[in-house]
């Protein structure tokens, strides 16, 4: 990439690292944000060559060579319209940082589960893997670190709409269901900004897709003789990655260990298939032997993250299980997948004109849903006919009432899908809330409803 003048868009996490790559590769840069940040935020943006101009309000852009736009940046601000009427290229932090990678980058996008499959994918791949993108650290940073030997990439579809140049040595789309479509223009959309990450790979092998997608996949790229995409399914024996009738991980494409899945520590469906994804990603990345023995166990070690799908408390015999990152109903059909006691569902939030109906086929898992939040009248009103539901004017009721119907050997799952922001900064913040709720409701012993301690 020569270098020249780049107009950075958004003063966050990737914006600040993408400053820095581009001093360190020589450009000279401009970096434009909407808002006030704070004075360590212009600090850390600027030496004295960084043009910095927060409050940006203008109705011209600087002149410069092309934008870097930070994935937070919506399409709708000020900045982003401007960027859009200039004519200049425009690409995403993820798409600049990819550039200047020295090292092969296996790249994790889908609806639901990139995270889970970005730090399987790192287990695997060994200690010398570090992860980047949307899981929190830009990946601008990372391919300054000389002590990488492969980055995994968490890319969301914010990054991928922009990312014309991206070309990681391996990438995968975990699944496709709707969501953000506050932001993406419509399903149609969502899904060619996720196809986007195989744009600029040549070898169809080292592109990994759920079999489920494969229509979609050959859809855009019809190749009739070329060789089709890795695949896998936890269902399905046709894909490149399955089951076998015993339970066992196969593969008709890569060498892999006779698993039998699912492990303790990976309940569920969805994370037999994000091991399959992430094995997929690490396989050409590696000699058959380090990928059976880091795979093994990865299966046996790796627990998901926080707040997905995380037995938090068990007494007696009742389970809080905090899935405050579902966020969408995919994911909350995803956990109601691996019930087969009954479950008291708390959920709601903030809705984002998602359909509910789709959970209705997971209806007999649910022994009651207890509702709270800005969507909650929504999803009883979808739900009405299948599911017995109930309002609740509070998170923290919503929890208790789900707690005090649970009988021992039920669940109460906060799976909320929905973003929580109507209540809370985040899904952490939620999740906790979670369990703090539980803990207090088991020191209470018999439900606040029965103790002076309610508030
Ligand atoms: P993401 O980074 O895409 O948001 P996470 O790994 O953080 O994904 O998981 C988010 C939510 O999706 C959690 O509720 C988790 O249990 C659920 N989930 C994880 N993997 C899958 C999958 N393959 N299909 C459906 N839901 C999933």
């Amino acid at each position: 990439m020569n270098t020249g003048r780049i107009i950075v868009m958004g003063l966050g996490k990737s914006g600040l690292a993408a400053i820095a790559l581009a001093r360190a590769k020589g450009f000279s840069v401009v970096a434009l944000d909407e808002k006030a940040p704070n004075e360590s935020t212009i600090r850390q943006a600027g030496d004295n060559e960084v043009d910095v101009n927060t409050r940006f309000s203008g109705s011209d852009l600087p002149e410069a060579d092309f934008i870097v736009i930070s994935p937070g940046i919506p399409h709708s601000s000020t900045m982003a319209t401007l960027a859009e009427r200039s004519g200049l290229p425009i690409i995403s932090e993820l798409d600049f940082a990819a550039t200047f990678a020295e090292r092969p980058i296996a790249a994790v996008t889908g609806t639901n589960g990139k995270t889970t499959v970005t730090l399987m994918t790192r287990m695997i791949l060994g200690r010398s893997a570090v992860t980047a993108g949307n899981i929190g650290h830009p990946l601008s940073k990372a391919v300054l670190n000389k002590n990488a030997k492969f980055i995994v990439v968490e890319a969301s579809s914010f990054q991928l709409e922009r990312a014309p140049t991206f070309a990681p040595s391996a990438a995968a789309i975990l699944n496709i269901a709707p969501d953000h479509l506050d932001r993406h223009l419509s399903m149609k959309d969502y899904t060619h900004a996720k196809l986007n990450i195989f744009q600029n790979m040549e070898e169809r092998r080292t592109m990994v897709i759920h079999h489920d997608l494969l229509p979609a996949f050959l859809e855009r790229w019809p190749g009739k003789n070329a060789p089709p995409p890795t695949t896998f399914s936890a269902t399905n024996k046709n894909a490149s990655i399955h089951l076998d009738t015993n339970g066992r991980l196969a593969s008709s494409e890569w060498k892999l260990p006779r698993l039998k899945l699912p492990t303790p520590n990976l309940p569920g469906r969805h994370n037999i298939e994000n091991l399959m994804a992430a094995a997929a990603l690490a396989a050409p990345l590696l000699t058959p032997e380090e990928l059976a023995e880091n795979l093994s166990i990865t299966a046996t070690e790796f627990s998901p993250p926080a707040h997905r799908l995380q037995t938090i408390l068990v007494w007696n015999n009742i389970s809080f299980v905090d899935d405050s990152k579902a966020t969408n109903p995919a994911a909350l059909k995803a956990a109601l997948d691996q019930f087969d006691t009954p479950v008291n569902l708390v959920a709601g939030g903030v809705g984002k004109n998602l359909d509910f109906s789709s959970c209705v086929t997971k209806a007999d898992k649910i022994k009651k849903a207890f509702l709270y939040g800005d969507a909650r009248h929504d999803i009883a009103a979808c739900w009405k006919r299948s599911i017995n539901t109930e309002t609740f004017d509070s998170f923290r009721n919503a929890v208790i009432a789900a707690a005090d119907n649970s009988a021992p050997g039920e669940t109460v799952l906060l799976s909320p899908a929905c973003a929580s922001m109507d209540l809370f900064r985040n899904y952490q913040e939620r999740g906790l809330a979670f369990g703090r709720i539980a803990e207090e409701w088991k020191s209470c012993g018999i439900g606040f409803e029965k103790t002076p301690r309610r508030v």
